[in-house]
């Protein structure tokens, strides 16, 4: 196949081929852009090369030199003529662009003779000299592999041999002296061809620097891709004064508002404004300065803009007045500027809705929704740990809830940093700007309820020793975090940095509305909210819930007096013991539900009976339990033998969900009460409540039968005494892998099936949802897993348990409505994956919505 392509011989579509760089070259000249001519050898020929075991294919200087003839003819110079020099630079292009990781020599086709004849040409020796110097400079880096460092150290050591202050007090004949102790250091091919084959080799090895393979490996980017090889004829903005080269974006990268911004350096190189060695003027400038060439850049870039449909990134050269066009790309932004410039593009009709959501990322949507450390500010991590909750918070470390609070009404901001949480630790997550524990995974405790919250957390940062008692966290390389220390967590890339970094503040704008509307018009999948409390259920209606897809009925008495009652509850000896405390109980449960009911007025709110993991409610320690004792007015003695008696090896697979429906039917009789109460008050209040029942855990049809008779039988008996009529539903979550396999079963008896996919994907991995988070890591590290599977679902297994149990449910009920309240509800990729297989509907908390809103009109458009 053909190997080398001409600037004129390929276009943008040919990315694969001719790599980004090579396909927008090509682009840029058929739309009649002023770009110095050259040529392409393709990505295939990289991986031939490498199959070749390191070696140019046989033909391939043949036909890059019959390309070369022909950029001769147009750049009107010849390649090794001393006469009338034509000079390349050579770069690396791959398919998706990987910015700065790999090689470009720059000035290629000088050598002694042809340096003499660039300087009589030009009548610049000292910018010939300059020139050259820099090719030795690069050719030596990045062919020979020589130390670049050595290099600027001789010029460091001639200029201060000299008393100079900087480059530009370099003459021609300084640099010519540069350039011979350089000679001395690299033995550089003198023949221009050579220098030509050479370079393309190490541009193609280029592709295999740890840099490009761990940068690969960051972005998910294959492999076997390779990379092309752009040769192009140079021109120079290091010229003089009517010479330079700038950068600049179609748009504010930052703020996406529609104005031109660059940047511009006088008598430059390119390489010297991305190096960010010398400060560059902004572009206006260039406007001052050379008008006529300014007014070809604003209507080239506005050319481009229109062209490719999207903000681009452009670089571009000034040689003696003329300009000239280097590279057009899709430009970097903030997650600020990308909902802009997309909202903006659709109203300028550049392109429509669909193409505009599908222009933004999820990242994008959450820089809205939370402050965000800022990707720019320069960080040292001291720790890592899980991304359990996004966003960036600072403030002062505390040890405990307690201590939180008190911090907090000091009107300072606090993290709070522990070991694990537990529902004690509430108030003071509540207070607390973030949340570090050492230990937990991304459905821990902390990690669920800090979503919920919409507060910044990482769980699970195993490289942290946290000791309570002294009041330190000590990171693996030693150093002491102690009370009081200001640190910062980034929630969405799980590192924990010492000090206040910069971040970026939420907020909300009409762009972000609209946006958000256009998501709305163009999804299929409904979004509801997992949501326990008026105010996270008001804040989910405001962001876009269509309802509560999961009400964590334990989640609601997390509350300091509550919390007492449902431990006395759960410790009590027997079911006298037990009633009064549920019936305390009941008066809590059925108020807030209420209150949701009525926040949610006429959408379905689905309320899960009692599933409390027992250890998040035991109390912990001496201490704990001796303080138990008292409020509940029991010994300590008493108190610590009932926890004994209920603590279990592995509590999040032990006494939960409806087994406790099973052997304390009198909860789950509570519980409906609750539910059907509030109802029916909300009802006389004149609202229209749409409780959905939810019975978690369950493994057979069985359970279903049993605990949905108590349902039945309480509804009926209430709505009789009553004699109002209420919609409601009785359904179950599918959690447990033998549920799925058993949905054909389920299926007959339950209205609705809600994937719990946190258990789910606990029960097909036998991963313990709280302690995965040590070892999840090394996993990843090693490539035994792609994503934490308690983050992204596991589309193969988890999935197709999912997947069998929609199938044959469907097959036994076609009325099931499906949905997943797990914590994949929020995530993207996720969120597609239950797109295809058809689910009704999506729940994630509150903050998570937006996200949910467009990646489910993403999975759709
Ligand atoms: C689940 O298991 O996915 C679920 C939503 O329930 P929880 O996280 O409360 O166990
Ligand atoms: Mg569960």
């Amino acid at each position: 196949a053909k190997r080398v392509y001409l600037f004129n011989e390929g276009n943008r579509d040919d990315r694969d081929l001719l790599g980004g760089k090579g396909a927008n070259l090509c682009e840029m000249t058929n739309l009649g852009l002023p770009v110095p001519f050259g040529f392409v050898i393709t990505t295939p020929t990289c991986r031939e090369f490498f199959e070749n075991g390191n070696h140019l294919p046989n033909l391939l200087e043949q036909e890059y030199r019959v390309a070369l003839d022909l950029v001769e003819k147009k750049m009107d110079a010849r390649f090794g003529d001393p006469e009338n020099p034509l000079l390349f630079s050579v770069r690396s292009g791959a398919p998706i662009s990987m910015p700065g990781m790999m090689n470009t020599i720059l000035n290629l086709g000088l050598n002694d003779a042809i340096v003499e004849g660039l300087a009589k040409k030009t009548g610049n020796p000292r910018f010939a000299y300059d020139s050259y110097r820099r090719f030795i400079q690069m050719f030596a880096d990045v062919v020979m592999d020589l130390d670049g460092a050595q290099f600027e150290r001789e010029i460091e050591r001639y200029k201060h041999a000299q008393g100079y202050q900087s480059d530009i007090d370099m003459s021609a004949a300084d640099w010519r002296a540069i350039v011979e102790i350089f000679k001395g250091i690299a033995d550089f091919p003198q023949d221009p061809f050579v220098q030509l084959r050479k370079a393309v080799e190490a541009v193609f090895l280029s592709w295999h620097t740890p840099r490009a393979n761990v940068y690969r490996e960051m972005n998910n980017i294959p492999d076997s891709l390779g990379t092309a090889v752009t040769v192009q004829a140079m021109v120079f903005g290091n010229f003089g004064d009517d010479s330079g080269s700038g950068v600049a974006f179609t748009r504010n990268p930052s703020t996406g508002e529609h104005t031109f911004f660059g940047e511009f350096l006088f008598n430059a190189a390119g390489e010297d404004v991305v190096a960010g060695t010398r400060t560059p003027q902004p572009i206006s400038t260039l406007q001052d300065r050379l008008p006529e060439v300014y007014q070809q850049l604003d209507e080239t870039q506005r050319l481009l803009e229109r062209h490719y449909r999207d903000m681009q990134d452009i670089e571009f050269t000034v040689q003696e007045g003329r300009f000239y066009m280097l590279q057009t790309r899709s430009g970097k932004r903030t997650g600020r500027a990308s909902i802009k410039i997309a909202v903006d593009m659709v109203n300028e009709g550049l392109i429509n809705e669909k193409e505009a959501l599908l222009r933004v990322s999820p990242e994008h949507v959450e820089a809205f929704l939370h402050p965000m450390v800022d990707p720019a500010a320069k960080k040292d991590v001291v720790a890592t740990g899980l991304p359990a909750s996004p966003g960036g918070a600072t403030g002062h470390v505390v040890f405990s809830a307690d201590e939180a609070v008190e911090v907090a009404r000091g009107g300072r901001p606090v993290i709070l940093v522990r070991r694990e949480t537990t529902p004690e630790d509430i108030h003071g997550m509540k207070v607390a700007q973030g949340i570090l524990t050492e230990l937990g995974g991304m459905t821990s405790h902390a990690a669920v309820v800090a979503r919920g919250m919409g507060v910044c957390a990482i769980t699970g940062a195993t490289g942290l020793n946290v000791n309570i008692e002294a009041g330190t966290a000590t990171t693996r390389d030693g150093h002491v975090i102690r009370r009081g220390d200001v640190i910062t967590l980034d929630g969405s890339s799980g590192e924990v940095m010492l000090g206040d970094i910069p971040k970026t503040e939420a907020s909300s704008s009409d762009d972000f509305q609209t946006l958000l509307s256009w998501a709305d018009t163009h999804r299929r999948l409904k979004v509801r909210a997992n949501a326990e409390t008026p105010e996270d259920a008001r804040r989910a209606r405001e962001l876009g819930a269509e309802g509560i897809g999961l009400c964590r009925t334990e989640h609601m008495f997390f509350d300091r007096e509550r919390i007492d009652l449902m431990r006395a509850m759960i410790l009590a000896r027997n079911k006298d013991e037990r009633e009064p405390y549920l019936q305390k109980l009941r008066v809590f449960q059925q108020e807030d539900l209420l209150a949701l009911f009525k926040v949610m007025d006429g959408l379905p709110v689905t309320v899960r009976l009692l599933d409390p993991p027992l250890h998040e409610f035991l109390p912990h320690g001496e201490e704990d339990v001796v303080e138990l004792a008292k409020r509940l007015g029991r010994s300590a003695d008493e108190v610590r033998e009932a926890a004994a008696s209920l603590s279990e090896v592995n509590p999040m697979l032990g006494f939960r969900g409806c087994r406790l429906s099973v052997v304390m039917p009198e909860i789950t009789r509570m519980q409906v009460s609750a539910i059907i109460g509030a109802a029916i008050e909300a009802i006389e209040q004149g609202y229209q409540p749409y409780p959905e029942i939810m019975i978690p855990l369950v493994i057979n049809v069985r359970e279903i039968r049993l605990i949905g008779e108590i349902i039945d039988s309480s509804i009926r008996k209430m709505l009789k005494e009553k004699s109002v009529s209420l919609r409601y539903k009785v359904g179950t979550m599918m959690e447990t892998p033998r549920a799925c396999l058993g949905a054909d079963r389920l299926a007959p008896e339950v209205e609705f099936m809600s994937f719990g996919t946190n258990d789910l994907t606990q029960m097909t991995y036998g991963f313990s949802r709280d302690d995965a988070g040590r070892f999840i890591p090394d996993y990843l590290e090693n490539k035994l897993i792609e994503h934490d599977p308690f983050v992204s679902l596991d589309q193969r297994a988890v999935g197709r348990l999912m997947r069998m149990a929609v199938e044959e449910s469907r097959g036994a009920n076609k009325n099931i409505k499906y949905g997943i309240c797990g914590e994949h509800g929020g995530d993207p990729r996720s969120i597609q994956f239950c797109h295809d297989l058809g689910l009704d509907y999506v729940s994630c908390s509150p903050f998570r919505l937006p996200v949910a809103r467009v990646a489910a009109a993403q999975a759709q458009v």
